[in-house]
């Protein structure tokens, strides 16, 4: 590795997808110095920038905004999102402190306590709405403020292809582009992990669902038979009923004002032959968990329509996540269940790591090996969170694994991901 000279010069990045994912890779390569020269003006977010710099996320969407509810940031998250230079009051969060778990017909509730965070990991994990992160991290990625140069975004630009050696992608409409360094950002469908693969590779049908929807907070006052969703019991989650007849997993965020409702159950249709996702009715939703208790009825019925059903579905172990100038971070890679509410904490721990191989003064040629020491760094614990995450639903022995096991707890919230990089690198690249 040789250390940045006179004649150094910003790496020409490309994002391809500006979910969580991307726009945590945007902010992690521009703290890094890449974009020093790049000038813009100001982003109005649905407008087409002009720009004539070199630091591009492409985003197939015409209109960049988040969708789905809420998500739980956990502490590892929270430790890189501080190192972006993120501001927590701006998520409007609540904290995750545990959850209260109910049998679907009632009953006393049964407290589960995490560690405590802010003790063990200098920071208390929290749950927010996916639109006050993603609107977060679009500030640290464009704005003028923060080390390194404000990143370019083109919305409505969908790649349909690229050579990662050469350095190019093209669009959808036939442009093309091309970068030193091109990070495939585009989540569970990805075309970039066709491109590293060689072949397609679609996550598997699971036979599992999801009905997600939200509810104004406001609608529970009044009923006290309803006070178990926010007011008894500890801050955080209540999960109701089991994971193999279907349970109930909800939790408050913008501060405390709306409830996010997961409720994921078995899909008793061929979920090959149905879109991914689809809308039906509270009626639908009624039926499904006839079998609940009246307080949870009751809660249900403060759902309005459409409500949404998602399947559920990860992909299996790949053999790469990367090809010469291209790498996958977040879903691309490693798309998964909600069940350990790591998902996108594996996309920001990535985009970490991807800032700490890549640093100002790295050569083009040198980009093929910082990749592979990216992939080396990461691949194992995406891969872990990813299976356990699966297996902790469908393997009954495996089922609140997480809540029970301190070791899991450490291991996933105490890690460093910053830290873990910075000591791949220098032990990976640097000579003495
Ligand atoms: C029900 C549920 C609950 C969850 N809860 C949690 C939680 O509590 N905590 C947690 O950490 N994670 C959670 N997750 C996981 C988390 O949501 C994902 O891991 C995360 O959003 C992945 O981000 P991403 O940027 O990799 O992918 P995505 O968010 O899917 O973003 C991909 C982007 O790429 C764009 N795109 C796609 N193809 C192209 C193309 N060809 N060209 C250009 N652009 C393209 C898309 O428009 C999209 O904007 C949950 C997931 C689910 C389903």
């Amino acid at each position: 590795m040789s250390a940045p000279t006179a004649n150094s010069r910003p790496l020409n990045i490309a994002i391809v997808g500006a979910g969580l994912g991307g726009l945590s890779a945007a902010i992690a390569l521009r703290r890094q110095g890449h974009l020093v020269k790049v000038k813009f003006e100001v982003a109005i977010w649905d407008r087409q920038y002009i720009f004539k710099e070199s630091f591009q996320v492409f985003e197939a969407s015409l209109v960049n905004k988040e969708i789905g509810a809420a998500i739980g940031v956990p502490p590892n998250s929270m430790r890189v999102l501080e190192a972006f230079g993120y501001d927590q009051k701006n998520l409007r969060s609540c904290d995750y402190r545990g959850i209260v778990a109910y049998s679907a017909d009632g009953g006393e509730g049964r407290t589960m306590l995490f560690k405590d965070q802010a003790k063990h990991y200098g920071r208390q994990g929290c749950l927010c709405h996916r639109t006050a992160l993603h609107e977060e991290l679009k500030r640290l990625a464009l704005g003028e403020e923060g080390t390194g140069t404000p990143v370019q975004i083109f919305l409505g630009k969908e790649i349909a292809n690229c050579d990662p050696e050469a350095g190019t992608l093209t669009s959808q409409a036939g442009e093309t582009y091309e970068a030193d360094v091109i990070i495939g950002a585009d989540g569970i469908r990805s075309t970039m992990r066709t491109v590293v693969l060689g072949s397609s590779v679609v996550a598997p049908a699971t036979n599992i669902c999801a009905f997600r929807w939200t509810v104004d907070a406001s609608k529970l006052e009044g009923r006290p038979e309803l006070d178990w969703v926010l007011k008894d019991g500890v801050t955080g989650a209540r999960l109701v009923g089991e994971a193999d007849s279907g349970h109930i997993f909800l939790y408050p965020c913008q501060d405390a004002t709306l409830i996010n409702v997961t409720m994921m159950h078995p899909d008793t249709r061929d979920q090959d032959k149905h879109s991914w996702y689809s809308r039906v009715t509270r009626e639908d939703v009624l039926r499904e968990y006839k079998d609940f208790g009246p307080p949870f009825k009751a809660f249900i019925e403060l759902a309005e329509d459409p409500i949404n059903l998602w399947q559920l579905r990860a992909i299996p172990l790949l053999p790469t996540w990367i090809k010469a100038r291209l790498a996958l971070v977040g879903d691309a890679a490693h798309a998964t269940f909600p069940t350990l509410g790591q998902g996108a904490a594996m996309a920001v721990e990535d985009s970490a790591a991807l800032g700490c191989m890549l640093p100002y003064g790295t050569k083009p040629e040198e980009v093929p090996s910082r990749l592979a020491a990216y992939q080396d760094v990461r691949k194992a614990r995406g891969e872990f969170v990813c299976i356990d995450s699966l297996e902790q639903i469908t393997i009954p022995s495996k089922r609140g694994l997480f809540m029970r096991s301190e070791h899991m707890q450490d291991m996933l919230n105490g890690y460093d991901g910053i830290a873990v990089a910075q000591e791949h690198f220098h032990k990976t690249f640097i000579k003495f």
